[in-house]
């Protein structure tokens, strides 16, 4: 079934950025709350985050995207011929189900309902209705427009079908859909946290640190927030509530202490009522970052996490590499559990777990059956094993004709490289490099850059070694471009610089939009051109000007790169995609697939050693073209002016 009209119940802080982002992506949203003024301020708070995303050049017009955004108080108007309803109620069961009961009999039988509880099982809330296998759960993360992850969780009674809509549907708002297999409580991201919470509590209760004690000690480390801090900020009730419901449903270990019950009975809430573990009237709390407590190990809450994720898997939740991808983009984190367990010693894992459950008197800590048989490591592997069937930072699309696009596709980030870019341009040229359908590459960027550099976020390097270990890696993975036996074209489609205009230059041919821009600004930031740009400049333009490039930061534009010798051409921005798409189509039409790679190997590789060797090489190439069917193929179709079938063979 395609979604067409979608009804956004609640227009509160998650209502109404999911009718905003269902709405960017090309869907008529309905958005209903029980009043018109929530429903005029969830408007008001859409147009000032679509007037910013404007600014920001993601979106073209924010009237275009207003105008199919329908707010009302009329359920019926809401929900009738919707296909999808997305429920963004307050986390009250009477309320959720009261709400589902009524679309129950309002929606069209096919009409596929989801909720945005962030505890609740799904089966229990499908309950309210008779459409259980129409019944899923969508758990986006605040705020919707801009985090990445959205949990698809499959209720007891959920069809695959539901499943796969609703997974669809997230892809097309350009979010990453994990699939939760299993309806468990607090799904991945939530349930992860649930046993570091209880062992900041454990630790209040028992009096071995205090709230701001431990919050310098995580600010400390690097945190922009400590936990109490970020607790105040979110709301003491909403993390209490947490808690009974963890207790109700999975360890009574996860029951909150008194301190915490008192606090909410006694209105202190946090920032929102101006009182929680820090007194917030004079705005943020100043945190005394002398008071760090040296009495717990920040290491401890890494543990009990990664303890919980294995416990996932061994319920058949989802999978390491999900569970990483879904506490990486759910909590903007560099590292996901799995990959955090791998860079520690599995004995210190088991053994902390035993001191600590020990410690506190709670089976929560205690060691999941995996760690207890020492299999982590095993699992870990599994893990290595299986590649991501999904990327998250680059697009892969097929155009058909043996022309495949690769899409560097961070466009809020200017599609800067990070290590997870990395890691994925390298597994996806290893998959291009194998396809028989992809005969010509071509890589450009999403949105108005091509690629503006290198992004350092989120890697650790804590040592002068670690960066010349990152640089080489970069080196490596850009070079496989320049080694992959087909031809790549660099599509620059804005700006290209630093790692970007690197990318383009380990391209076999570089076309550009008439408004691109192109440059080495290392050297203002006191690094060097450290992915092959050094070198590679100069063999495209010599010593000359690939001094004034990389010496000065002086940036170019695509026209003054063509008269270089750097871009091969440069087309009006507003016929680029259709003139670079014709150009690969020329290639894939007229050239023979061996002879290209053979002639991209001789021309790379040929000028690295003495031209008598690169000679010698180019005979043997002859002798294997001269071997193929495609050489048959193309002198009996030129001599028969036919059209060529180039086979690859
Ligand atoms: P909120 O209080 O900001 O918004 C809830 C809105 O629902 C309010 O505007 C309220 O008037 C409206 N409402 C109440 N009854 C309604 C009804 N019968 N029909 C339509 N609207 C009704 O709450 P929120 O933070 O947006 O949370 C909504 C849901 O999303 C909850 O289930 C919450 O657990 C979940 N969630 C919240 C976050 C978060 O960080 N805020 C993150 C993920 C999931």
């Amino acid at each position: 079934m395609e979604i067409k009209k979608i009804a956004v119940l609640g227009a509160g802080d998650m209502g109404h950025g999911i009718a905003e982002v269902s709405a960017i992506a090309g869907y008529e949203v309905w958005m209903r709350d029980i009043k018109q003024e929530f429903v005029d301020r969830g408007m008001e708070r859409i147009k000032q985050s679509l007037v910013k995303l404007q600014e920001k050049g993601k979106i073209e017009n924010v009237e275009q995207v207003l105008a199919r955004i329908h707010p009302t108080v009329d359920l019926a108007e809401a929900v009738k011929d919707a296909d999808l309803i997305i429920e963004a109620v307050p986390e009250v069961f009477e309320i959720k189900t009261q709400v589902f009961a009524e679309c129950d009999k309002l929606a069209k039988p096919e009409c596929i309902f989801a909720s945005n509880t962030s505890t609740m099982r799904i089966t229990d809330l499908a309950k309210a209705t008779k459409r259980e296998d129409k019944f899923i759960g969508l758990h986006f993360f605040n705020p919707p427009v801009l985090m990445k992850l959205v949990e698809v969780i499959r209720g007891e009674k959920s069809s695959d079908e539901a499943i796969k809509i609703g997974v669809e549907y997230v892809k097309k708002l350009g979010k990453v859909p994990v699939v939760v297999r299993k309806d468990v409580p607090g799904f991945i991201v939530n349930r992860i946290q649930a046993p570091s919470g209880a062992l900041l509590m454990a630790i209040i209760e028992k009096g071995i640190a205090k709230p701001e004690e431990i919050d310098a000690m995580m600010r400390k480390m690097g945190l922009p927030m400590g936990p109490f801090e970020l607790m105040d900020f979110t709301g003491i009730d909403v993390f209490y509530h947490a808690c009974k419901y963890y207790a109700k449903t999975i360890s009574p270990d996860y029951e909150p202490p008194k301190i915490l019950e008192e606090m909410v009975k006694a209105g202190k809430l946090g920032k929102k009522t101006g009182k929680g573990w820090y007194d917030w009237s004079a705005g943020r709390p100043q945190i005394d970052m002398d008071k760090a407590t040296d009495k717990i190990s920040p290491m401890d809450f890494s543990i009990v996490e990664i303890n919980e994720a294995v416990k996932l898997v061994e319920m058949g939740v989802a999978d390491p590499q999900d569970i990483d991808t879904a506490v990486k983009l759910g909590l903007n984190r560099p590292f996901g559990p799995f990959e955090l367990a791998s860079t520690l010693d599995e004995d210190q894992i088991l053994n902390r777990l035993n001191e600590l459950a020990q410690m506190f008197g709670k089976k929560i800590f205690e060691p999941a059956e995996t760690i207890k048989a020492k299999k982590l490591k095993k699992l870990l592997e599994k893990k290595e094993e299986k590649p991501s069937e999904e990327f998250q930072t680059i697009k892969i699309e097929k155009l058909g004709d043996g022309i495949t696009k690769l899409i560097l596709n961070r466009p809020d980030r200017l599609n800067t490289i990070s290590v997870q870019v990395l890691d994925e341009l390298d597994k996806a040229i290893t998959m291009l490099w194998k396809d028989d359908e992809t005969r010509v590459i071509i890589i450009t960027g999403a949105g108005r850059a091509f690629s503006a550099g290198a992004d350092l976020s989120g890697t650790i390097i804590t040592h002068p070694f670690d960066f010349v270990e990152h640089n080489r890696k970069g080196e490596r993975i850009f070079r496989r471009l320049a080694e992959i036996p087909k031809p790549v074209i660099a599509a620059i489609n804005g700006y290209a610089l630093g790692g970007g205009f690197e990318i383009a230059m380990n391209c076999d041919i570089r076309l550009a939009k008439k408004s691109a821009i192109l440059g080495l600004p290392e050297v203002g930031l006191g690094i060097i051109p450290g992915w092959s740009g050094t070198q590679r400049l100069v063999k495209l333009v010599g010593i000359s000007r690939a001094m004034q490039l990389a010496l000065t930061g002086e940036r170019i534009t695509a026209e003054e790169a063509e008269r270089w010798g750097i871009v091969n051409k440069v087309f009006d921005d507003d016929k680029f995609e259709e003139e670079v798409l014709k150009y690969a189509k020329n290639i894939v039409e007229r050239c023979a697939p061996i002879s290209m790679a053979l002639i991209k190997r001789l021309i790379n590789k040929g000028g690295e050693v003495p031209m008598d060797i690169g000679m010698e090489w180019e005979c043997t190439a002859c002798g294997v073209a001269f071997a193929t069917d495609d050489m048959k193929e193309g002198i009996s179709a030129f001599l028969r002016k036919e059209k060529l079938n180039f086979k690859g063979r």
